[in-house]
């Protein structure tokens, strides 16, 4: 049977894109297929903030940032925590992708018209010692543009190529089955999915109208995790993270269900790390869900007080915005799956950003006029007011004793106790006065306030939570949201895939959260964040490359 492509792709997410584009400009024919419809071109990523970790970029240096590839490494591996025989590849990869975020990552995407936003974030502070997790320096370089910033490069770049005829789409197509011929994978096969005209994002009718067969001497499997499949979430928990929650709610749509996972393990493929998970803590509810049980992630400054479901303050140095796991962690351990911010006006309007592209019109619009109110506005930017008013784990209150008693019947666990909250936030006051302090979480506050970036846009004025000046009070349910899959094949630099019996599976790659960002878990336990996009851009890039050598 005649081949219908060198190359097949499943998946039309950034990391499918981005080997797709590589495949056709090396000059081979490449067929993308995926499940969902035209108009979900680009998979998560066009939902995404668009936040890429590079090291010793101009914006950091601009901003006066020391960073160098040492310092990420040392970062990186303290945040990954390798302790696996089966982390021989991730750790590779880890090396390789420092590499190029300090190296040729951001000139690659300059090149194409990618563009950074030029104050610099800071992510994952950590908060133990050098050696431990967390970024020494800020590296969270939001596109400019958001999520479909980032993808509109590659979009452009495949369009191109399927003008002319090297790249051909296939949307309303799902993956069943790879097929293998003599130990080599050599096509696949599945179900066409009757058409869809639901809006980008949301979930699509899985009413089967045919069957389709493809044939190609190399497969790259570019099929995301599995975030949007809750029943695999649970079934995959990490027993050192406790029970898995009970209560959850999705960073990501529906499609990203695991199910080619499965279907490309049945193949044979290795899957590695598959108890390793990146997911979020601080999820609200959307007021305006775009998928199933949709959950916006609150990307808080560090100054909001964190308290559990019993009413206390979370321990050092678990603040807003340290260590993502831990915070996990710590909130599983209380026998409950949700916590609490309590903060001010002042600091939702300076160190509330919620991720996701639909979520920031002001940077994924482009609009520098809409961006520069981030700093002077009274208000917070206006989709953080509409949850205020609108989300169902917001409350707004004049004095704590009202907030309390609405925070009781939000969760109708009624553990909460006024005199104990009101303690607690009346010590931290206390601590105001001085410049220099006791409370790790307000050291951390004037630490942040020496980064320019944060003092500009991310970190507000210390002052007292109970100062009516600063006023209306707010409470803030936060929920768990499922968001990334750590583990996944495992692949070699080339992103070849191996088999259980530790040979390359001939014809095989994988690329992106499907395999684990590179090899099967480039992030170990943790992530620095901004490493998901550029995992699928250089895991991607990796296999378009060497499967169009291989052809
Ligand atoms: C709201 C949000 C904010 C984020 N912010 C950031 C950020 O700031 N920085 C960062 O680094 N990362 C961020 N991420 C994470 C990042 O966007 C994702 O990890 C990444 O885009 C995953 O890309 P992918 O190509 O591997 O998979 P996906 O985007 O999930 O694409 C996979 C594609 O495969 C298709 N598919 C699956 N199974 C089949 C099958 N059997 N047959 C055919 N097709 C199939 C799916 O339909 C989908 O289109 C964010 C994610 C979200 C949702």
């Amino acid at each position: 049977m005649a081949d219908d492509a060198d190359v097949i792709v499943v998946g039309g997410g950034l990391a499918g894109l981005v080997a797709a584009t590589e495949i056709a400009d090396a000059g081979k024919r490449v067929i993308v297929v995926d499940q969902e419809g035209e108009q979900s071109l680009g998979g998560q990523a066009f939902w995404s903030f668009g936040g890429l970790f590079l090291v010793d970029s101009p914006e950091q240096r601009r901003l006066g940032i020391k960073d160098s590839f040492d310092l990420a490494l040392q970062d990186w591996m303290a945040t990954a925590g390798f302790d696996r025989d089966d982390d021989r590849w991730p750790k590779r990869w880890a090396e390789a992708y420092v590499a190029f975020a300090a190296g040729e990552k951001r000139d690659w995407l300059r090149a194409m018209g990618h563009r950074i936003f030029p104050v610099v974030g800071w992510a994952e502070r950590g908060g133990y010692d050098a050696m431990g997790h967390g970024n020494s320096v800020p590296r969270f370089h939001v596109t400019w543009g958001t999520g479909p910033g980032i993808v509109e490069p590659f979009e452009r770049r495949a369009r191109e190529a399927q003008n002319s005829g090297r790249l051909t789409f296939k949307f309303r197509h799902r993956v069943d089955a790879l097929s293998i011929s003599n130990g080599a994978v050599d096509g696949v096969s599945g179900s066409i999915l009757e058409p869809s005209n639901v809006e980008r994002g949301q979930s699509s009718s899985r009413k089967i109208v045919g069957d389709f067969t493809l044939r190609a001497p190399a497969v790259i499997v570019a099929s995301g995790g599995i975030g949007g499949n809750h029943d695999l979430v649970r079934q995959n928990w990490p027993k050192r993270l406790g029970e898995p929650p009970k209560h959850m709610i999705s960073g990501v749509p529906e499609h990203v269900d695991g199910r080619m996972i499965g279907i490309t393990e049945a193949a044979g493929a290795r899957l590695i790390n598959r108890d390793r998970m990146w997911h979020y803590v601080e999820g609200i509810r959307n007021w305006s869900p775009i998928w199933p049980r949709h959950g916006i992630r609150i990307l808080p400054g560090p100054s909001s007080m964190w308290f559990d479901a019993t009413g206390k303050r979370l321990p050092a140095p678990l603040f807003p915005g340290s260590d993502t796991l831990g915070q996990l962690h710590y909130i599983m351990s209380t026998g409950y799956d949700y916590s609490w911010f309590v903060l001010t006006q002042s600091i939702i309007k300076k160190e509330f950003a919620l991720s996701g592209s639909e979520q920031n019109p002001d940077l994924t619009g482009k609009s520098w006029r809409m961006t520069i109110k981030r700093a002077t506005n009274k208000r917070a930017p206006a989709p953080v007011e509409a949850f205020k008013k609108h989300g169902a784990d917001f409350i707004v209150r004049d004095n704590l004793e009202d907030l309390v008693a609405a925070m009781n019947a939000l969760s109708g666990d009624n553990l909460l106790k006024l005199e104990h909250i009101k303690a607690q936030i009346e010590a931290r006051d206390r601590e105001m006065a001085n410049p220099y302090v006791k409370d790790a979480q307000v050291m951390n506050i004037h630490n942040a306030r020496r980064y320019i970036g944060d003092r500009l846009i991310r970190t507000a004025k210390p002052h007292r939570i109970l100062d009516p000046e600063h006023g209306p009070l707010i409470a803030v349910k936060l929920n768990i949201l499922t968001r990334k899959t750590l583990g996944g094949f495992e692949t070699d630099l080339d992103s070849r895939v191996f088999g259980n019996d530790g040979q390359i599976i001939r014809g095989l790659y994988a690329a992106g959260e499907a395999a684990g960002f590179g090899g099967g878990g480039v992030h170990g336990y943790r992530s620095l964040e901004g490493t998901f996009l550029g995992g699928c851009l250089f895991s991607g890039r990796n296999a378009g490359r060497a499967a169009a050598k291989a052809v």
